[in-house]
Parts: structure tokens; C-alpha cells; sequence
């Protein structure tokens, strides 16, 4: 039987990463390349067959969305040449981020897996050849097509739309507060417990509308208590071309911010966000100044089920694709 063939993309992070002197206590940086981290994991070429790329070699911290536009550009040209899945692999610290780019970016049906560890590659108990090995198991399995990008650590599958990193430390930092994982890699098989299905935006063209424009910058501002307002009346100024709040609870701000807030939705897109992380922006309980209710009234798009960082990523491919405001509007509102 022929095995599937993945297009495996390695951007860098912990899963790449050693240090020269170990004992000596350098600290780590990323070194390896994709077809280093293939090689290290046994029962892989059993899975599928493999071509190992390696476009980048950075911290995530230090990815931006272009990276991922590139990649979702090089992924897209692998299917078209008959690649069955592709994994990326990159620093835990903004999967989340570029599983979510990916989800917006590609509608194909293969799947695509991304993934890394939370260990060095060097430590004891590192767990980024298994992440690789149940990641490729995953996108080469028929039962993955269709769900947009999947997130996979720790034996466990993820939707983009629902990953987040919820712990610095833990092997197991990956959740999907609102609703859990999709499923389980167990005996070397995907089980899919449930299924997302395909959010219907229009395509995103932020490439093919002008390949050399940079994205548009967004900011992503939290609220806090007793927050006075001097950075969100900075935001304008500062040339932004849209802005995601992180509200408290179902999506509150100061009531001596709401006029501020307003008044910048009048200029400039505000999508706004919970900073609780789960559970949905409200859009008709409060009536309070500074609640939902009076900033949707003044203009604000409830990002739905959305964290602050997807928001943003949404509003950013939204904006470079040159939606208007009522298509922003109904994007969000797809993921209420
Ligand atoms: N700081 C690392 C990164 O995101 C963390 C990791 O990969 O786990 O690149």
C-alpha cells in the first residue's frame, strides 16, 4: 500500500531547540531543522512518507503573520502538487496564533496538523518526537479531511479555532476551553470523539491584492481595573489600522472609557474580546455605560468565541483583504 505523503514545514521553537554546552547552562535556541526532527522519531516513514522543510528557525515569539501567510502559500502549492497533509511545527508560545491563520487561510480539505513541545530537544522526557510522530498520524488519516488546521500535542487533536496554550510549563498546556479536543491519538490511530465544521467566510486575499503591502498593523489592547484610557486614546495616533479590546467578563470596559471607545470605533474597526479566554462576548445583557449592549450601540463588533490574539489575527486578514464593515461584522459573528 502506498503510504500518504506530508509536506512537513519547521519554523523553529523548543522542539528545535539545544544548547551548545548543556552543562554548562547556556540557554537553549532553535537549531535543528525539519529533517533533523524526522529523523529522530522511530516509526515514522511507517506513517507516511515525509519531505522536510525548514523556512524558518526562530522562537515563536518572533513569528509574524507574513511567516504564515508564506507558509500557508507553500502549504497550498504542496496539495496542488498531491501532498495528502502537511504539518508545521513551531514554538508553542503562538500555535494557537498561526493553527488559526492557517484555519482562515486554506479551505483545501487535506489536513493540516501543527504542532511542537514543550521541551527541549535535549531534555529528559522530551516530548517532540512523539508530537511529530502523533501529528503525522493525524494528517495523514483520511478521518482528519475537512476540519480546517488541527493543533496536536500530547496525544491529543485540537481545532485551530479552539487551542490555547494555558500553561508556561506543562507538556500538557494545550486546551480547547469551549468544547475540548476534537479527539485522542491512541495505538497509533486518530479517534475523533467530534467535529468541527468549516466556517464560511469569504476567501482571504491579503497576497493576491498586493503582494508587496505589508499587513495591517492591529492592536491588542486589555482591559484592566482602573484602567485611566491613555493607551487606548494613543491607539489612533498611532497609525493602526484597527484595534481588538480584551474586556473584562462578557465584554466590559470602565464606564468613564465608553465615550473614548466609541469615538475610535468611529475612526477605526474595534472588534472587542473577553479577556476571560472562554465562553462568548455578550451582545444583549448589560446596559450599563461601558457594557456590551452601549458599545456595540457605539459601534464595536463582538469577536463571539474568539480570544483576543484570533480576533486580532481575523481583523488583520479581513482588513488586508479590503472587507468592508458589514463583512467584518458577519465574519465575527460566525464564530459567536
Ligand atoms: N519559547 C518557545 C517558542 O515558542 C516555547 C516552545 O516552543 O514551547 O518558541
Amino acid at each position: 500500500m502506498t503510504r500518504p505523503r506530508l509536506l512537513v514545514l519547521s519554523l523553529g521553537g523548543t522542539i528545535t531547540m539545544t544548547a551548545a554546552d548543556p552543562a554548562a547552562g547556556a540557554g537553549i535556541t532553535p537549531t535543528l531543522g525539519a529533517a533533523d526532527l524526522v529523523a529522530a522519531v522511530p516509526g515514522l516513514g511507517e506513517v507516511a512518507q515525509i519531505e522536510a522543510r525548514s523556512p524558518q528557525r526562530l522562537p515563536s515569539a518572533s513569528l509574524g503573520l507574513d511567516h504564515v501567510v508564506a507558509v500557508a502559500q507553500e502549504i497550498r502549492a504542496g496539495f496542488a502538487q498531491g501532498f495528502d497533509g502537511a504539518i508545521v511545527i513551531q514554538g508553542t508560545d503562538t500555535l494557537e496564533e498561526t493553527a488559526f491563520a492557517l484555519d482562515l487561510l486554506l479551505r483545501e480539505e487535506q489536513p493540516v496538523v501543527v504542532t511542537g513541545a514543550m521541551r527541549g530537544a535535549q531534555a529528559p522526557g522530551a516530548e517532540g518526537p512523539a508530537n511529530l510522530l502523533t501529528a503525522a498520524i493525524v494528517a495523514a488519516s483520511a478521518e482528519a479531511r475537512g476540519l480546517g488546521a488541527l493543533a496536536v500535542l500530547n496525544d491529543e487533536i485540537h481545532a485551530a479555532r479552539l487551542v490555547r496554550k494555558a500553561h508556561s510549563a506543562l507538556a500538557s498546556a494545550f486546551v480547547s476551553d469551549n468544547g475540548g479536543p476534537l479527539g485522542v491519538v491512541a495505538e497509533g490511530r486518530a479517534r475523533l470523539l467530534t467535529r468541527v465544521g468549516r466556517i464560511g467566510l469569504p476567501a482571504f486575499a491579503p497576497a493576491a491584492a498586493n503582494p508587496n503591502a505589508a499587513l495591517p498593523p492591529v492592536a491588542l489592547l486589555k482591559m484592566a481595573m482602573g484602567d485611566d484610557g491613555r493607551l487606548l486614546r494613543a491607539v489612533p495616533g498611532l497609525g493602526y489600522a484597527g484595534l481588538v479590546l480584551e474586556g473584562m467578563g462578557a465584554g466590559h470596559v470602565p464606564a468613564d472609557l465608553a465615550e473614548d471607545v466609541g469615538t475610535i470605533a468611529a475612526a477605526l474597526p474595534v472588534v472587542l474580546a473577553s479577556r476571560t479566554l472562554a465562553g462568548p462576548v455578550f451582545e444583549r445583557t448589560y446596559g450599563y455605560a461601558g457594557s456590551e449592549i452601549d458599545l456595540i450601540a457605539r459601534g464595536l463588533v463582538p469577536a463571539g468565541f474568539l480570544t483576543g490574539p484570533k480576533a486580532r489575527l481575523l481583523l488583520t486578514l479581513a482588513l488586508a483583504s479590503g472587507w468592508d464593515a458589514a463583512a467584518i461584522r458577519a465574519a465575527f459573528a460566525a464564530y459567536g
